[in-house]
């Protein structure tokens, strides 16, 4: 169970990233953390896998933590193989271990056959496998992942989607997701926190009790769930961009709700 109490992350300069986020992840759990640009859900996904401190408050329960970030942020003058077993050296396995566990991990994300290429030799959907298999050969206690199919085609985007659920319940992990779209969050996750900013902090905690694969578009109660956050969203926005714009703004129309079933529309943020 990840623990996360009364964290505050005051940035130097004087930024309040973060103040009195509580939050308990229990194992195995699936949460988005969701929000507009810059209410700290990088932040807190730093903070609950260690990569951060907080300024006051703490977090527990993570001790074996796994990060995959948007850009993949693999070595370029490493083959695909030495990426993924590239952790597991640092560990200390004798060659033929890392190998033979890089070699699993690279087949768990479909990606066998790229072993021996390089980043650069590989599409974006196929560097964020290679990221994720890194990530899984050290086999995590929870796995999180700061937007990471930000920058991908909606086509690549949803087959990594379905991917990562296979995976996600093939190895009961816990799994923090950071993401801007309500839509993706309330696809995948149990549950969807939804941030606010200035100071960042926690505004929705919603229980997503559906079975996957989810058609938002035609699945009401999920619908309900998308327009009543995305509305709370566009209240926060509406807030801060009223503190930040002059007095002479008067807003912005509210972003498009769900929509009727076939066509089209969005609830990015
Ligand atoms: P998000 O992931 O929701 O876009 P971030 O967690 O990246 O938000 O950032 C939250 C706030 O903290 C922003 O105002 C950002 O500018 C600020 N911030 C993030 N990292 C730093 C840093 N290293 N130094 C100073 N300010 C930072």
């Amino acid at each position: 169970m990840i623990e996360a109490k009364n964290l505050t992350r005051q940035f130097p300069g004087g930024t309040v990233a973060l103040e009195g986020i509580n939050l308990t992840v229990p194992d195995g759990q699936f949460i988005s953390l969701v929000g507009p640009s810059g209410c700290g859900k990088s932040t807190l996904l730093s903070l609950l896998a260690g990569l951060d401190k907080p300024s006051a408050g703490s977090v527990i329960g993570i001790e074996r933590p796994a990060v995959v970030f948007q850009d993949a942020a693999l070595y370029p003058w490493k083959t695909v193989l030495q990426n993924v077993a590239f952790g597991l050296e640092l560990r200390g396995l004798s060659k033929a271990a890392c190998r033979e566990k890089a070699e699993v991990a690279l087949r768990t994300v479909h990606l066998s056959r790229f072993a021996r290429a390089y980043p650069h030799e590989l599409s974006g959907g196929m560097r964020q496998r290679a990221a994720i298999a890194r990530a899984l050969v050290l086999e995590p206690d929870a796995l999180f992942l700061d937007e990471p199919f930000g920058a991908l085609d909606a086509q690549t985007r949803s087959l990594l989607q379905t991917e990562l659920l296979t995976l996600w319940e093939r190895t009961q992990v816990s799994v923090v997701f950071v993401t801007h779209s309500l839509e993706e969050a309330i696809a995948l996750s149990d549950r969807v926190i939804l941030m606010a900013s200035r100071p960042g902090r926690i505004i929705a905690d919603v229980l997503i009790d559906a079975p996957r694969p989810r058609a938002l578009r035609h699945d009401l109660t999920l619908a309900a769930i998308q327009d009543r956050l995305l509305a709370q969203l566009s209240e926060e926005v509406a807030r801060v961009a009223a503190q930040e714009y002059d007095t002479d703004w008067r807003g912005v129309p509210l972003p498009t709700l769900s929509v009727a079933p076939g066509e089209e529309g969005g609830s990015g943020i």
